[in-house]
């Protein structure tokens, strides 16, 4: 009741939720109650949760934020809710989000954009709060919900988790199971919470994360007590400080941001190293070939009649193309022209094909560091903290927005798990983040270093 009653103050403002299921939250809190009279429960009993509007949860507003699934109520739930559900957890609603979880800034959802609870010192210029987990990273940071579910194509956990001094972590890929969760690109997608804390994050992420045959890419490894993690320090590790990641232009603020972490790394014992992934300067291209790409053919479902909003027509194919016209918004349009074209015969080779070649060289650059006997990277999370909405520059050029993700998109493309921790406040008094990348399925790594941080 506390939060549907925070929910009900701050979200006409916020928009972090777009569906409130009050009901369904009193009632599955009721049966929480009574579970835990009879002395039962599970580790996230009574705990309520945001859910992004990506995750299909049974017979609830599931849309993906866009317009195309208008009335669409998924028959069945997807398997990380399922299991944040059997663990005790309560849903308070779904989480505002990009479109189809494509954006930076959570301002191509159908929906109004979310706003960042934050603002800069003396300015009444309202922030967003990053993409495409806007909601989730909202709701969190202004205590709308305890914990958020979210996804990370090619850093939406942990770029609104920077911008908002919330942790989020991209667990490694195959660490939970994507079935249910609406697909963006699916071999880069991969669910993690968005939390106050890292301790809150490691409790999280061990009820998401199964084994699940409905996914045939999750896997099979065990799911550690990442709590147990947590208060393990860095004594003794390795972390690796990537040259690579030294942009040019880097900001002020943001070197500063880096060197107190590797500062703080140190005072807790790790060893620094300075390393080299030559093949970072190629991720953001590749990642804008591969994406697009799996969207342009995961997308090609919603075609008005197997789900939501249909628009009539005089034939099929017109029926297709105003329900296309109508239910997808700029941004997705331009990704799913963008994946068709490079997809095409004649350009397959030239692009998708080039685009593949290059994840293998950046995945062997991590592999590399790691066999050379480093534990963690550390780098920024973003390259700047948080900027208003509707800024023109970043609508006027694309290519401005997707730069937000230069730091978080090479984790994607490996594979591996990343953590966005909160590192302090820039001089305007806005958050900013640290992110720590870890070997595969060592997630426990970086709960731990992210602890030393946060
Ligand atoms: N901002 C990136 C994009 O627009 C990443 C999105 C995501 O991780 N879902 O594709």
């Amino acid at each position: 009741n506390a939060y549907l009653g925070a929910i009900d103050a701050a979200n006409g403002s916020l928009t972090a939720f777009v569906a409130v299921g009050y009901d369904k939250a009193r009632s599955m809190a009721k049966a929480s109650d009574e579970r835990l009279a009879k002395g039962a429960g599970g580790p996230l009993e009574g705990v309520p949760l945001g859910i992004k509007d990506l995750f299909a949860t049974e017979g609830d507003h599931t849309q993906a934020c866009s317009r195309i699934l208008d009335g669409f109520r998924p028959p069945y739930e997807s398997t990380v809710t399922a299991n944040l559900w059997a663990d005790g957890a309560v849903m308070l609603g779904k989480l505002n989000m990009d479109e189809f979880a494509m954006g930076s800034s959570n301002e191509t959802s159908a929906y109004l954009p979310v706003k960042n609870p934050w603002r800069a010192e003396d300015s009444s210029t309202d922030l967003v709060p990053g993409g495409s987990s806007g909601g989730s990273a909202t709701a969190v940071a202004a205590n709308l919900c305890a914990a958020a579910t979210a996804t990370d194509t090619g850093g939406s956990i942990r770029q609104p988790a920077a911008f908002t001094g919330t942790v989020g972590i991209k667990p490694t890929y195959g660490r939970c199971s994507r079935w249910g969760v609406v697909a963006f690109a699916s071999s880069l997608d991969q669910a993690g919470p968005v939390t106050h804390t890292v301790q809150d994050a490691a409790i999280m992420l061990k009820s998401m994360a199964s084994l699940d045959p409905k996914d045939s890419t999750s896997s099979d490894v065990p799911v550690p007590d990442f709590e147990a993690a947590v208060e393990r320090g860095v004594k003794g590790l390795t972390i690796g400080i990537p040259k690579e990641y030294r942009m040019e232009g880097m900001s002020d603020e943001i070197d500063t941001l880096w060197q107190n972490g590797i500062a703080m790394m140190k005072d807790a014992g790790a060893e620094i190293r300075d390393i080299s992934l030559p093949h970072t300067k190629y991720a953001l291209p590749a990642y804008y070939i591969v994406a697009p790409a799996e969207a342009s053919s995961n997308l090609a479902r919603y075609d008005g009649v197997r789900y939501g909003l249909r628009e009539s027509g005089k034939d099929i194919t017109d029926m297709y193309e105003k329900t296309r016209a109508a239910g997808f918004g700029d941004e997705v349009k331009r990704r799913i022209m963008i994946g068709t074209y490079v997809l095409s015969a004649g350009y397959y080779d030239a692009y998708y094909l080039r685009a593949q070649k290059v994840r293998t060289l950046i995945k062997r650059d991590f592999e590399t560091v790691f066999d050379d006997g480093v534990d963690a990277i550390l780098t920024p999370a973003t390259p700047s903290a948080a900027f208003p909405i509707g800024d023109n520059e970043r609508h006027v050029d694309p290519v401005a927005m997707y730069l937000n993700d230069v730091f978080t998109v090479t984790v994607n493309m490996a594979g591996l798990p990343g953590i966005a921790v909160p590192a302090g406040l820039n001089a305007q008094k806005l958050p900013l983040g640290l992110q720590l990348i870890g070997k595969p399925f060592d997630e426990e790594t970086l709960f731990a270093a992210g602890r030393v941080i946060e």
